[in-house]
């Protein structure tokens, strides 16, 4: 099987988070596919053109990535700055780095406002947590990519095998 994979780059060790860190997903699965050259990683932030460290931010009002979409939500940064646009931005090279790969597939790490897929911080900067999708997650899932969040790597790897 040869299908690849768009992948948060921090899950891969690179240190884009907002506070300048990595998430690093040490699993045997990822180890492979990077290995087998199906890789495609993304910090949909940094392309837009945040900086590393940067102020956090959550979508408002308990809404999510879906509600940005929509143009019903927007991300404020922990400042009070609004930063939409440079998610909407993020989450658009996301898109078309996963055309351009081919990919049908994400894995993206949960609870950012980028690429969360199962749940997100609630816009209250307490953090909250509440079921619901980054910006980047729900545009690739109005695409059709199908999204896993790092908990279901497993889950991930089952789907493509039934999917080849
Ligand atoms: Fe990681 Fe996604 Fe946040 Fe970039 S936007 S740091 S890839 S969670």
């Amino acid at each position: 099987m040869t299908a690849k994979i768009l992948v948060s780059a921090c899950l891969l060790g690179r240190p884009v988070r907002y506070n300048g860190s990595a998430k690093t997903l040490a699993h045997p699965l990822l180890a492979q596919w990077q290995a087998e050259g199906r890789v495609v990683a993304t910090c949909p932030e940094v392309s837009a053109g945040f900086s590393i460290p940067r102020p956090p931010s959550e979508i408002g009002e308990g809404k999510a990535g879906e509600s940005v979409l929509s143009g019903t939500a927007r991300v404020i940064d922990i400042n009070g700055s609004d930063v939409t646009d440079l998610f909407l931005a993020g989450a658009e090279n996301a898109l078309a780095l996963a055309r351009a790969h081919g990919c049908r597939f994400a894995l993206l790490i949960d609870g950012s406002p980028s690429c969360g897929s199962g749940f997100i911080y609630d816009g209250s900067f307490t953090g909250k947590k509440h079921p619901g999708t980054g910006v980047t997650a729900a545009l690739l899932r109005a695409h059709n990519i199908e999204v896993f969040s790092d908990s279901e790597i497993d889950a991930l790897e089952r789907r493509m095998v039934q999917a080849s």
